[in-house]
């Protein structure tokens, strides 16, 4: 027979106890800290994880010497103690020890019907968790003969009394907790919380304090903080007489409270001496802390503490406030705030005490959440708007032709499509809710409608609600959190910003886009694509017209009537820009773009160029390509119809003279797109360099600028060395770098990625996180031949990958300048180079 465990092998807890997290848990350290903070916690013994796993593999611990550490007349809980909360743990058993003799002395002391109901609930416990009795017997209702029931039922299907020893009753508990911890279930749902194979559990046995008797007694929580909003205020629930005995006082609220009798108002006293416990446990233990309490008769004991459970926007103002009252460091706060989280702030989301419905699901491309009517066309988005009905746009996939249904809507949903998508790269930067690659509808355009799974039909003019934090869609409204934009939010990102040391630009288009960037205090804006400027009902027609162009002259006319738009856009920029950096780049997309797709818009083309339709069709035809990522787009449009790039270039030099003139001096950044060889670097530039000097000229004004390269290609990465000879700056543009060093589709990959990431092909979207070991050797090649060539050349990254935490640190480790995202994923780009940086 194995030796019975020693007595050294549980601890009582005691402000100088051996106690540590990794050995006895986060359950026992905390309440050895509440000890040393003098706080009446009831006597515990904490069981280390050696002894728990030993319990497990089936060796006996001297429950006899443990119990007497309770006395002669032992009540005790047992509760889990794991070293991370997060992992969980078997539930809590109260009331072990609970026997006739205990029975009997607590119907003198606080009457039969509460030592009933504590006994009844015990008998039960113990009988469906430790014995593994079938729970339908002892399904018991609290009331005369119940107890008795309960008690007989055990016996019939054991053949034996209900154990009377409490070291035998705590010998099971502990047994059949240990175990529940080795089992594949609980293993499973740690692991996926991120614990270890080898998770240890250690457990504690604490004298129960009862909150019955006469006088002020019941039990609850008490937090000081609002665990959603994170202001300062008492919360938390309190019941009076909460073991059972009818009260004098059922419940009570821990407030003064219109609605009914309060803690505080019972007793004043017991509510400071709560309130001195909660600013204690803040100091010392550095933290805003839930504490769970017990009073007995107006005695106060506290049994555990955790740490507040808390929305992404309370962390923010906690982790502040902490900060602002020096309980802890400014580096704590930032490290206390996990980036990502904070998307949770610049969005309406789900409240996430709301029931759900959820209709289907997909790639969560853009977040926060947004309730409307479903339309299927951007024409109909666009009326749903001028009635004021916020509507949700419902696409197979989005083109060019859809943004300004996209600006109408209040959320995106496509059926195809992956993180890089179109209708992804233009919800993020309108900052709307958008979901892509949603395959588990059926779209039936055509109809007006889609069907979901389980075949429910959903028509235009239906209310759904899209959630694109979590990739899900609603039936009908939902209740929603605002945006918290507050002092916190603010006071943390400044907090970052002088502690991170790598630049944060905006992709920014367009005014509102730059205006949002403001907004985050982005470092100025990396990436601004013109081609969203021409997609104006003014503009596009004279675009097509200048597609249309039979000669260089006629192309000429078309352009000089662009140029005064485009240079108004560019001054709008930098005059909003106030002297912060701003990267144009120049037209990127194919020609084909711009025109229209069906029979029905080249008709209205053909009215509007006086042109017979025919000619619009081979027109429309002539261009169309059969692979528009890798045809006439980029630089290549820029050598072959240059006048559209010199057009350009004069915008933003005549802007650059205005601005300077009304005081916002600026020297633009010029990006050329889809750069594949140097000679096409040299042949744009030269262009580039004749109009600025025509602008000088003519303008009388000196400026400079700075012309860059767009590495986008992997050829341009290769050949980064003799690029950069003609190139002040080079930007990685991911989304194209990555389809093309995957041979993957940006547009298209999502309907098969899930499968591919599930099946680790791939082991996340590389358009969603930068593929480091493939597109990232590419990245730190093209960074080196660049610098080697020309030490001074800054490096940046300006693809979506730019606002994705582990992408910032890889750019950051490599000693880029500056990434550039969206402008809504700005703050928590600032937020996790200052995490890297720390
Ligand atoms: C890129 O390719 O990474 C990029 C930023 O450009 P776009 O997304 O406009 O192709
Ligand atoms: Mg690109």
């Amino acid at each position: 027979m194995q030796k019975p465990f020693e007595i050294a092998d549980f601890v009582t807890l005691t402000p100088s106890a051996s106690v540590e997290t990794t050995t006895h848990g986060w359950r026992a350290k905390c309440l050895q800290r509440l000890i040393r903070l003098d706080l009446p916690v009831p006597t515990t013994v904490s069981l280390p994880a050696q002894t728990v796993r030993a319990i497990a593999a089936g060796q006996s611990i001297d429950t006899v010497a443990l119990a007497s550490e309770f006395g002669p007349q032992m009540l005790v809980s047992v509760r889990s103690s794991p070293e991370n909360p997060e992992w969980g743990g078997p539930g809590t058993v109260l009331n072990v020890g609970m026997n006739d003799d205990m029975h009997a002395h607590l119907s003198n002391t606080h009457g039969s019907e509460a030592a009933d109901a504590l006994y009844l609930r015990f008998v039960q416990l113990y009988a469906i968790h430790v014995a593994r009795l079938d729970p339908d017997m002892f399904q018991q209702d609290p009331g005369p003969g119940a107890l008795e029931l309960a008690l007989d039922a055990y016996e019939e299907e054991t053949d034996e009394r209900f154990p009377q020893s409490p070291a035998r009753q705590l010998g099971e508990v502990l047994r059949s907790m240990a175990r529940a911890w080795e089992g594949t279930t609980a293993r499973l749902l740690r692991q996926a919380k991120g614990a270890p194979a080898d998770a240890t559990l250690g457990l504690l046995v604490q004298e129960m304090a009862l909150g019955i008797g006469p006088g002020l007694s019941g039990s609850g929580t008490i937090q000081f903080v609002d665990p959603v909003t994170g202001a300062a205020q008492v919360t938390g629930r309190f019941r009076g007489q909460s073991q059972g005995r009818k009260a004098a006082i059922e419940a009570l609220y821990l407030t003064r409270d219109p609605r009914g009798a309060s803690l505080q108002e019972a007793d004043q006293r017991v509510f400071d001496q709560l309130c001195d416990y909660g600013a204690a446990c803040r100091v010392k233990l550095r933290e805003e802390m839930q504490i769970e309490f017990t009073i007995e008769s107006g005695q106060v004991h506290v049994i555990d503490a955790v740490r507040v459970p808390r929305s992404s926007r309370a962390t923010v103002r906690i982790a502040v406030a902490l900060a602002e009252d020096k309980v802890i460091s400014r580096e704590d706060a930032l490290l206390r705030v996990e980036p990502r989280a904070i998307t949770e702030l610049l969005h309406y989301q789900v409240d996430p005490r709301a029931p759900r419905d959820v209709l289907a699901r997909g790639i969560a491309a853009s977040p926060g959440a947004a309730t409307g009517k479903i339309v299927f066309t951007a024409a109909a988005a666009q009326a749903s708007a001028a009635r004021d009905e916020p509507c949700i746009l419902v696409r197979r996939e989005t083109s060019p032709e859809d943004i300004r249904g996209m600006h109408a809507a209040v959320a995106v949903l496509t059926e195809r499509g992956g993180m890089t998508s179109h209708a992804a790269v233009i919800a993020r930067g309108l900052g709307l809710p958008c979901i892509v690659g949603c395959s588990e509808i059926e779209l039936n355009a055509r109809e007006r409608q889609f069907r979901g799974p389980k075949g429910r039909i959903f028509r235009e003019g239906d209310i759904v609600t899209l959630d694109g934090t979590n990739g899900e869609v609603l039936v009908g409204s939902a209740e929603m959190l605002a945006p918290a934009l507050d002092d916190g939010f603010r006071t943390l990102l400044h907090w970052a910003d002088l502690v991170r040391d790598i630049g944060i630009r905006a992709n920014a288009d367009t005014p509102d886009d730059a205006r949002t960037a403001l907004m985050f205090e982005a470092d100025g804006i990396g990436l601004c694509r013109t081609e969203h400027m021409f997609f104006d009902e003014d503009r596009l027609t004279v675009m097509r017209e200048m597609i249309f162009a039979d000669s260089p002259e006629d192309r000429r006319a078309s352009l000089e009537r662009l140029l005064p738009m485009q240079r108004a856009d560019f001054l709008t920029l930098f005059e909003l820009m106030k002297g912060s950096p701003v990267n144009i780049r120049l037209f990127d997309p194919p020609l084909h773009e711009f025109l229209p797709h069906d029979r029905e818009g080249m008709r209205e083309l053909a009215e509007a160029l006086d042109r017979p339709l025919s000619d619009v069709m081979r027109r429309c035809e002539a261009l169309s390509e059969f692979n528009p990522m890798l045809g006439m787009r980029g630089v290549r449009l820029g050598i072959t119809v240059p006048e559209i790039y010199d057009m350009q270039a004069r915008a933003i030099f005549e802007a650059t003279v205005e601005a300077k003139r009304r005081g916002a001096e600026i020297v633009p950044e010029i990006m050329i797109p889809l750069v594949s060889a140097s000679r096409e670097v040299e042949l744009v530039k030269t262009r580039i360099d004749a109009v600025a000097s025509t602008v000088r000229n003519e303008t009388k004004s000196d400026f400079s600028y700075k012309l860059g390269v767009m590495v986008e290609t992997p050829r341009s990465a290769l050949r980064a060395g003799e690029i950069a000879e003609h190139a002040a700056f080079l930007s990685f543009g991911t989304n194209d770098l990555t389809q093309m060093t995957y041979g993957l589709s940006r547009d298209d990959a999502g309907r098969f990625m899930s499968t591919y990431v599930n099946q680790q092909v791939y082991g996340e979207d590389p358009f969603h996180i930068l593929d480091v070991e493939g597109v990232g050797e590419l990245l730190l090649m093209g960074a080196a031949r660049g610098r080697g060539a020309r030490p001074d050349i800054t490096i940046s990254v300006c693809g979506e990958h730019g606002g994705n935490p582990e992408s910032i640190a890889f750019c950051r480790a490599a000693g880029f300048d500056y990434v550039s995202c969206s402008p809504f994923r700005v703050p928590v780009a600032r937020l996790a180079a200052a995490h890297f940086a720390l």
